[in-house]
């Protein structure tokens, strides 16, 4: 058995996940250009899956969360109102 990552076969490039381990054809069914080459859309999708599980499922981590984002909101409330204030200046539409 040969270790290479890419390899030809039925007619396809065919590139090896890091994480599957399986050849899949270089096609944007199989891979995420913006990601890069080491994972499969697979396995993207799995890691997706596996942070929304961790995020969404437990309330412990999900109340902390929020709490860090509240504390952190008070103790810049200034700054960040003032930059959104700018944003919206700089972004403003007219209708
Ligand atoms: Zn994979």
């Amino acid at each position: 058995m040969s270790d290479r990552r890419l390899r030809f076969k039925d007619g396809d490039f065919q590139l090896r996940c890091e994480y599957c381990r399986e050849y899949w054809p270089l096609t944007v069914e199989f891979w995420k250009p913006k990601h890069g080459t080491r994972r499969c859309k697979g396995c993207w999708a799995e890691y997706a899956r596996h942070w929304q599980a961790r995020f969404q499922q437990e309330p412990g981590v999900r109340t902390v969360t929020r709490f860090k984002n509240a504390m952190y909101y008070q103790a810049n409330r200034e700054r960040l109102r003032a930059h959104n204030r700018a944003w919206k200046a700089r972004n403003r539409t007219t209708m």
